[in-house]
């Protein structure tokens, strides 16, 4: 598999995966610590128990989930997550498949044909 061109053709089309502060590159990879079903996507320094949380979870929590120091960095945090496209989550698996934290699953090659991206055998 080329992993490269994989991370290249995700980044020419997702350029919001370039942000190093949150999205996929700023957490371990895996699922959102609250509800384990959503794609990890940002990092709480917080009062709440969770660590990393997806979409839906960080957006019930709101600010919540960080400490009133990184008040306004949450705001900032949650109008980035809103503003993603609906296929977020499964971009940011394929991103953690292209840099060879996640092996592909059935599921995300669908996702794989489905956004014409270059093919990532295991
Ligand atoms: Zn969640
Ligand atoms: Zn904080």
């Amino acid at each position: 598999m080329d992993r490269a061109a994989l991370r290249a053709a995700l980044r020419a089309r997702y350029p919001w995966l370039d942000a190093t502060e949150l999205g996929p590159r700023a957490v371990e990879a895996g699922e959102c610590d609250r509800c384990t079903s959503e794609a990890r996507l940002v990092e709480t320094c917080g009062p709440s128990a969770w660590r990393y949380l997806g979409r839906s979870c960080a957006d019930a929590l709101g600010p919540e989930a960080w400490c009133e120091g990184h008040g306004e960095d949450a705001v900032a945090y949650l109008t980035w997550l809103a503003a993603l496209p609906a296929e977020a989550d499964d971009v940011a698996r394929l991103w953690w498949v292209a840099t060879g934290e996640v092996r592909v699953d059935p599921s995300l090659r669908e996702r794989m044909e489905n956004l014409q991206l270059p093919h990532a055998e295991r």
